[in-house]
């Protein structure tokens, strides 16, 4: 028997049974294998029947003294009942929707139970606990059972009875998919020691070590491919792009304010790294308001300068406008071309003009680009049609990165003609260091940790609905004199939901602002902005808003990316229960962007201790790395990673919250790749490496 071995080579899995594991998606034994348990039952301690006055987690063992069967009189549930004496005294013990186990026990019998007791009519009793029919009455030592997940008609128990019975096959036969050096070195479990300890723990100390082992190989595996992707792109020719040094202060002398020391370390770590022959591959994180773009534009003045195209692609409209707009404002002192590219109308900025846009056609601008007479295109996903093509491309900058899928990425840098462009993209939602390493592994990190100084303090307030009057005569003030407020609300329209769906209740962008306008504050103007409005429209909002002609503006999260206003100093967020904490935080971030004291509101529908826990955090927080950290712990890695690429090993994703883990599995895989890129002395790696290529590829 091997991994391959199907099992309908296993002996005692009949058809009905292949059905079931088909189902599961079981075909082969080593599918068997890394079907993981959820959890364990721990029958170290046991506990006498006479014991248990409260309820809680017990562990008894007795023999059976009386069964029945039956349904519910209430709700109609059908139930098996069994009474279990031991020498201390008797406790019943109940299974709903399982009437088939009253017929599989017997009187007489010894079983083994452990799980919740609770309170009943009839006093306290177990309530569906895990049994186990034992031969004889001696209590199994530091037994520690595997719980399967839960599947009709596989219990846990065939499950323990079948892998026990693969094990006793394969005997060490398990060939082993990590090179010897990597386990001795990291001082890991084999992979046969490690499967057994899953499935069979001898103690809860090796089952522990048994999971970093299956954890540290997943890790390990994906750390291969991130750096051997980063290998494979410092091999690719890229464009040397020499530094003009005096463009740039000319540039950053002329701006109304003085660059951080962020900005200025970030600015200059990316144009050295374009001045190198290899393509830049950079991400460049900072807090919403950090200022990235100005970032950005010292790259792209620097590509420009030197004789090549950028382009800056940015996830709507409205900010790729917005970027449009400061880019040209920046740059047209330098002589250079700009084009708008998005889903509807298309502008060109051009040098010869001192003032306005023109409106351009788009096969214009395509034309433009395609000639090299287009210095820089900004725009939206509209930039990565087949049919946008440049003339010499040197720098792709993506604005909040994460908000592209991976082959639209790639789609931009595969533009090219002869030579890779740099790469700059920039996120604000910034995340753990092990995550980083894990998602971002494969590209050089630039970080802006300070804000620039004069940002003052968001003061957030989580409202509750009794306070919900005072918190809008708050604003009324603010309004008065002469600040703007925006609204998020979860949701565009009022919809027709099932009575438990979460979104029942929630607060519709449509029907909010007409209770803003009406009901709240009828001396205000009131206007509304969501992704299913025409762009026309929404940039006339949008432009409405921003000169003021309008004093609140009530917007889906469409609101969230880099939208900038100065004069805003008041976020309300309704239903913020239904946002991340990163999200949340990139609202909050669309105001205190200016001179004035700004406030953020937040309005949850749902009080479940886990909301309160994660908004309050928002409280404390300000700055994004921090929120980063609090959101792995309180919520896991599951927001910050497709849930898809872990499958079914939640452990995998809790190891990820271990430094050292993640830390050695990438020094680990580095080592191999410097010795062996190809991966020759290790087929087995190599194909496995090229396997999650895949994978990643269809995400
Ligand atoms: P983000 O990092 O969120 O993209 P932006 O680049 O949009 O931030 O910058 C936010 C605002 O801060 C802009 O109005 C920008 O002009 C301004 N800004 C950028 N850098 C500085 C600085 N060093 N000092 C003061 N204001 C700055
Ligand atoms: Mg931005």
């Amino acid at each position: 028997m091997q991994f391959s071995t199907p099992i309908t080579k296993i002996p005692n899995i009949g058809p009905a049974y292949q059905k079931k594991l088909g189902k599961l998606k079981i075909k082969t034994v080593g599918d068997l294998l890394f079907h993981f348990p959820v959890s364990y039952e721990d029958f170290s301690k046991k506990n006498s029947i006479s014991s248990i006055f409260h309820k809680g987690k017990y562990v008894v063992l007795g023999e059976i003294t009386a069964i029945s069967s039956g349904r519910t009189a209430r709700r109609n549930f059908s139930y098996a009942e069994i009474t279990l004496k031991d020498s201390t005294g008797k406790i019943k013990s109940i299974w709903f929707n399982q009437p088939y186990l009253a017929k599989s026990f017997k009187k007489g019998e010894t079983l083994l139970l452990s799980g919740n007791v609770d309170y009943s009519k009839e006093g306290l009793q177990f309530i569906n606990p895990f049994y186990e029919k034992l031969k004889n009455q001696s209590f199994p030592k530091n037994k520690i059972a595997p719980v399967y997940p839960q599947t009709e008609g596989l219990s846990s128990k065939w499950l323990r009875f079948i892998v026990k019975s693969v094990f006793y096959d394969l005997k060490k036969n398990i060939e082993e998919t990590l090179p010897k050096e990597v386990i001795e070195k990291n001082n890991l479990y084999p992979l046969f020691v490690a499967l057994k300890e899953i499935h069979f723990p001898s103690s809860f100390s090796s089952l522990k070590k048994a999971r970093e082992r299956i954890s540290f190989e997943r890790i390990f595996l994906l750390q291969l491919s991130l750096l051997k992707e980063k290998m494979r792109l410092s091999k690719e020719k890229g464009i040397s792009i020499s530094v003009d040094i005096e463009k740039i202060q000319d540039l950053v002398s002329k701006l109304p304010f003085k660059l951080t020391d962020g900005q200025k370390k970030a600015s200059w770590q990316i144009i050295k790294d374009m001045e190198k022959n290899t393509p830049m591959n950079r991400l460049l994180e900072g807090d919403v308001g950090s200022g990235k773009t100005i970032v950005a534009v010292i790259a792209a003045l620097s590509a420009i300068r030197a004789g090549y195209q950028a382009a800056f692609m940015a996830p709507t409209e409205v900010l790729a406008r917005q970027h449009f707009d400061e880019v040209a404002k920046l740059l047209w002192r330098f002589k250079i071309d700009v084009g708008l590219l998005t889903g509807k109308k298309d502008l060109w900025r051009s040098k010869k003009l001192k003032g306005d846009y023109l409106e351009i056609s788009r096969e214009k601008l395509i034309e433009k680009s395609k000639k090299g007479e287009m210095d820089f295109l900004v725009g939206t996903h509209a930039l990565i049609q087949d049919k946008v093509k440049f003339k010499n491309l040197a720098l792709v900058i993506l604005d909040e990165q994460h908000r592209f899928g991976v082959e639209q990425r790639k789609k931009l840098c595969v533009k090219k003609d002869s030579a890779v462009p740099h790469l700059l993209s920039m996120t604000a939602t910034p995340i753990p260091r092990t995550l980083t390493l894990t998602v971002y592994g494969d590209l050089s990190l630039s970080v802006i940790k300070e804000m620039p100084k004069e940002r003052k303090k968001i003061i957030t307030k989580l409202i509750s609905p009794k306070k919900r009057n005072e918190a809008y005569e708050f604003i009324k003030k603010e309004l008065k004199e002469g600040r703007q407020a925006f609204f998020i609300c979860p949701r565009i329209e009022e919809g027709e939901e099932k009575e438990n769906s979460p979104w029942k209740g929630l607060k519709s962008v449509e029907e909010e602002k007409e209770r803003l306008e009406k009901e709240v504050f009828p001396e205000f103007k009131v206007e509304m902005l969501h992704g299913k409005m025409k762009s026309t429209e929404k940039e006339k909002i949008m432009k409405d808003f921003k000169n003021k002609k309008t004093d609140i503006l009530v917007s889906t999260s469409v609101i969230e990316v880099g939208i900038d206003i100065r004069n805003a100093s008041v976020m309300v967020i309704e239903g913020a229960e239904m946002f991340g904490l990163s999200q949340l935080h990139q609202f909050r971030g669309r105001v205190g962007r200016g001179e004035f004291q700004s406030y953020c509101f937040l309005f949850a529908s749902s009080s479940s201790e886990k909301t309160r826990k994660r908004l309050k955090a928002l409280l404390t927080a300000q700055n994004g790395f921090e929120l980063a950290e609090k959101d792995l712990e309180i919520r896991g890695p599951g927001d910050f990673l497709g849930k898809r690429q872990w499958g079914k090993a939640d452990f995998t994703m809790e190891a990820l919250k271990d430094i050292d883990l993640v830390e050695s599995a990438r020094e680990t895989a580095k080592e191999i790749l410097e010795k062996d890129y190809e991966l020759k002395k290790y087929p087995l790696l190599k194909k496995r490496v090229e396997r999650i290529k895949e994978k990643i590829h269809l995400e």
